[in-house]
């Protein structure tokens, strides 16, 4: 193993562990809205599963971030992490950087979002 493997699992990890930890801190927000809820406060009903169903939104997102987060150290471990899964070239350092958990090169992943 490279430093610079060290480097992006510790970084991977570290994504994972704060995905973990903001799911577990907005947890309240995704409970079934309920009438004469004390914490609901001056808010209204409509306005409580608005705010709920944003939070089940961002929570998917972060479940979906953590997986993609998981299957970059898998990656790691078989010594095929910073390939694309697509078409297998090798993913920019810049993408990388930006995404560690980035699991296709810049031109597959624009390529996927143009074919819906
Ligand atoms: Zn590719």
């Amino acid at each position: 193993m490279t430093q610079g493997d060290t480097a992006v699992r510790k970084k991977l990890i570290a994504l994972k562990d704060e995905l973990a930890a903001l799911s577990e801190i907005s947890e309240d927000a995704r409970a079934p809205v309920t009438l004469d809820q004390q914490s609901v406060g001056r808010l209204s009903r409509m306005d409580a599963m608005q705010m709920q169903a944003m939070a089940q939104a961002a929570e998917r997102q972060r479940n979906h971030a953590i997986q993609k987060a998981e299957a970059a150290i898998h990656r790691l471990d078989e010594g095929e992490y910073g390939y694309c899964l697509e078409c297998g070239e090798k993913i920019a350092a810049t993408r990388l950087e930006i995404d560690p958990s980035a699991p296709l090169c810049i031109r597959c992943a624009s390529g996927a979002e143009t074919r819906g």
